[in-house]
């Protein structure tokens, strides 16, 4: 049997991009040239001035249209990455109790920051094993229930639609983690209150933003808040983020390398066709892997249940006898990058992000190395 080392892949089989992160993703080459054109009058240059603003503009105004925002929602944003935005919606948001969905690493990590404030009341959690969905249901005393549309860590996809409410009183407002799914599915914005998401995965940027697009009364909530006694940090301000946004501009400074790749990306989806354009390519390439995995002895899909399966982030399972380290090591020294699976999960698994900027074809590429690698394995 070759050792991993031995093993090569010919030339005519390998993917024209072998770029398959689940973020950051693929950058395409004509983002990139857009940046070096754009970036050359842009850049250096102050954020509170038109250039930048208009950039903010763009960028606010093309997300609602690709998105379909209904009327009255409004476009925010800020700096520090999704992450970032867990921490200023536990603070601007949740007035007393949220209630998370969690079935994976990132649903568990907006769960783990508002279950920590002190100001709040523990979080209630309905969690599920790794690779499935949960549902969580709106209750009474809850005032935000947070879930994920694509949980990235184990590439389950959710419905999005607001939990059924009989309860007296305002329904708790929906929080939707879009930040891996985005702009690469269909999604009716009016079953959420708040649609937020970071640049780095399907629109193909830079980290380091965060974007949310909020219902009047998500709104409401964050000047509510903003004019309770709590104590809010300022860069987590939700009211200082909205005082800002509705100006085209940032609390601080953003990366205007980040805004000129993002506005880039939504411009091309939007001259292409539009989201459902974006949506059917990530879907054939998710497609094809899940059916190739099926009918492989030696790979399954993770998710069982195949109206879970993610059509952005592709979770294939490898039988005990191939080793996914092997493969992934073979594949990186052909170019082939970043098809490993989440850090935490521990699984014997490739993980595949196939969003809209990755090309069918080269997904296609890949699984004929994936092949051509795993007989060579195999002996
Ligand atoms: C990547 C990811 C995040 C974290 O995004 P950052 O911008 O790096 O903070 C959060 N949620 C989901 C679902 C993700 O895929």
């Amino acid at each position: 049997m070759p050792t991993p080392s031995e093993i090569t892949i010919p030339a005519s089989l390998l993917p024209a991009d072998g770029r398959f992160g689940s973020g950051p993703s693929r950058v395409r080459p004509a983002q990139l040239a857009t940046l070096s054109a754009l970036g050359a009058t842009v850049m250096g240059t102050s954020h509170r001035q038109p250039p930048v603003r208009d950039l903010v503009r763009r960028a606010r105004s093309g997300i609602a249209q690709l998105l379909g925002a209904p009327s009255g929602y409004e476009v925010l944003l800020g700096n520090g990455g999704s992450t970032a935005f867990w921490d200023a919606a536990t603070f601007g948001l949740v007035r007393s109790q949220a209630h998370h969905a969690v079935y994976g690493e990132f649903s568990g990590k907006f769960a783990s920051a508002t279950a920590a404030a002190p100001f709040l009341r523990d979080s209630r959690i309905t969690r599920s094993e790794p690779g499935t969905l949960a549902i969580a249901e709106a209750t009474a005393g809850v005032d935000v229930v947070a879930w994920a549309h694509n949980e990235t860590s184990t590439g389950v996809v959710a419905p999005v639609v607001r939990p059924s409410w009989g309860g007296e009183g305002e329904p708790p407002l929906a929080l939707v983690d879009a930040t891996s799914i985005a702009g690469a599915a269909p999604v009716d914005l009016t079953q959420t209150d708040v649609y937020y998401f970071a640049p780095q995965k399907v629109f193909g940027a830079d980290g380091g933003l965060w974007l949310a697009i909020c219902s009047p009364r998500a709104i409401a909530r964050i000047e509510e808040i903003a004019g309770s006694e709590r104590w809010i940090p300022e860069s987590l301000s939700l009211a200082a983020a909205l005082a800002n946004s509705r100006q085209d501009q940032t609390l601080n400074t953003p990366a205007v390398a980040t805004l000129i790749l993002l506005v880039d990306q939504i411009e091309w989806i939007l001259g292409n066709g539009g989201l459902d354009w974006a949506a059917s390519r990530s879907r054939e390439s998710s497609s094809h892997l899940y059916a190739w995995a099926e009918r492989r002895t030696w790979a399954s899909p993770f998710v069982a249940q195949p109206s879970h399966r993610s059509p952005v982030v592709a979770t294939i399972d490898l039988a005990p006898e191939v080793s996914a380290t092997e493969v992934i090591r073979v594949l990186r020294e052909h170019g082939i990058l970043d098809v490993f699976p989440y850090r935490k999960l521990g699984r014997n698994q490739l993980r595949v992000g196939v969003f809209p900027a990755v090309e069918p074809s080269d997904v296609r590429a890949l699984t004929e190395c994936i092949d051509h690698v795993v007989a060579q394995l195999l002996g």
